[in-house]
């Protein structure tokens, strides 16, 4: 059996691990990746921001371990098509490799909204190792950043520009952070603290343009105002890869459309990760990736695995701030809010007309935060 893997991301890697656990002696695993790192910690990538660590620091499995288990590793070789007739595919070194079974783990890419002046020098997203590299390469030169988009990657992304030493500026187009996950209280308190860390939030803001003769020196906003920058990061959400297939039959809808066994629907193709839609659900982040991933190396070697979907964590820590969302958190009504708020911690318990703990937002360190989420998960 001819196994190939696009994508030497985590659930390509993932999949491959469950391949090689019942591997016949004739199999053949290979393995492409447009990248020249092999399997890394992609997460990590915002720390290279500050220089803390560079990208061989947070390489998972290197060169020699794809060697060891037999794996013929392509780095810095990408597919351009594929025949799901035929069944090959044809990379950018106009070379062809034929496959009894494909695994589309190709991930995503940084979405670039149609802002004016994106085309401009030191305007940046941040996917792989080589963005992190040319990203810090130009760090060390600049003493202000704009990150544009104040997620969870964004918000990150400029504590890390902060410990490099730069005045970062976080650009927010809703009126306080995580509007999907906080409320507005628990944003501001949020925003607050991550000014305490020289972090300069601007909510309901929205950029015009960027304006530079050559590399970005200005970033306009809607309202008229402008920053005077060295740096801007893009940090505006991911789109799946789905451009690989689109001249074959293979369904996309967001992403690559996967049953719970990671099946495309054409035979003996698969997808899985950032690549991969389940259920109407791209997850873009790396525990669900990891599942469908092993789902996927599991099902295309004759085992048994089902996919049954993924609850996103509720606890995170952002520029080492704890942020909890959990369980119903807009219901009126019936519904009681308990408010706990000083000038360090927002907690929110939402208790339902008997009294049962339903929800809750927690912003900043709590000490009964552990029995809360405990009562709420029931
Ligand atoms: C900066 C950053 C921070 C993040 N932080 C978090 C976090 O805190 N928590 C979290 O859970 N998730 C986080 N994520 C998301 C997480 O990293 C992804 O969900 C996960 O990496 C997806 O894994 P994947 O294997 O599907 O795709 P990827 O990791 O994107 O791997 C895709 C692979 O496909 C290859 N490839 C793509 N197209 C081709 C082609 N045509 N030919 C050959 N090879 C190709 C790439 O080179 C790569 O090897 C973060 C992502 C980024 C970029």
């Amino acid at each position: 059996m001819r196994y190939l893997v696009v994508g030497a991301g985590v659930a390509g890697t993932s999949a491959i691990k469950e391949m090689i656990k019942v591997r016949d002696g004739k199999d053949e695993i290979v393995v492409f990746t447009e990248e020249p790192f092999p399997f890394y910690y992609r997460p990590r990538l915002i720390e290279c921001l500050s220089g803390e660590v560079d990208v061989d620091d947070i390489i998972i499995n290197d060169k020699s371990w794809f060697e060891n288990n037999d794996i013929e590793l392509h780095l810095e070789e990408k597919i351009l098509s594929i025949d799901t007739s035929v069944k090959f595919v044809e990379s950018d070194k106009a070379k062809t490799y034929y496959y009894d079974k494909l695994l589309l783990a190709n991930g995503a890419h940084s979405f670039v909204p149609p802002i004016k002046g994106c085309k401009l020098k030191n305007v940046f997203t941040l996917r792989n190792g080589k963005d992190a590299e040319e990203i810090y390469s130009k760090v060390k030169n600049c003493s202000t950043a704009v990150v544009v988009g104040g997620g969870l990657l964004g918000l990150e992304s400029a504590y890390n520009f902060a410990k490099a030493g730069l005045k970062p500026y976080v650009l927010e187009k809703s009126p306080y952070l995580l509007s999907q996950q906080l409320d507005e209280k628990g944003g501001k308190l949020l925003q607050k603290k991550l000014e305490d860390k020289n972090i300069e939030i601007m909510i309901e803001a929205s950029t015009e343009e960027f304006i530079g003769s050559d590399k970005v020196e200005t970033v306009k906003l809607e309202d008229g105002s402008t920053i005077d920058t060295d740096l801007v990061l893009l940090s505006t959400g991911v789109r799946s890869n789905i451009d690989l297939v689109a001249d074959t039959p293979i369904e996309t809808n967001r992403g690559i459309v996967v049953d719970s066994k990671m099946k495309t629907n054409v035979d003996s193709v698969f997808a899985a990760g950032d690549a991969a839609e389940y259920q109407g659900r791209v997850y873009g982040i790396w525990p669900p990736s990891m599942e469908e991933g092993k789902v996927a190396g599991k099902i295309m070697t004759g085992q048994k695995a089902e996919f049954n979907g993924f609850i996103p964590s509720h606890s995170l820590k952002i520029a080492g701030i704890d942020v909890v969302s959990i369980g119903e958190l807009n219901k009126g009504g019936d519904y009681r809010e308990e408010i706990i708020l000083d000038n360090d911690i927002y907690v929110k318990v939402i208790e339902d007309e008997n009294g049962e703990k339903v929800g809750a937002i927690i912003v900043g360190e709590y000490k009964d935060k552990k029995s809360l989420i405990d009562a709420i998960k029931g």
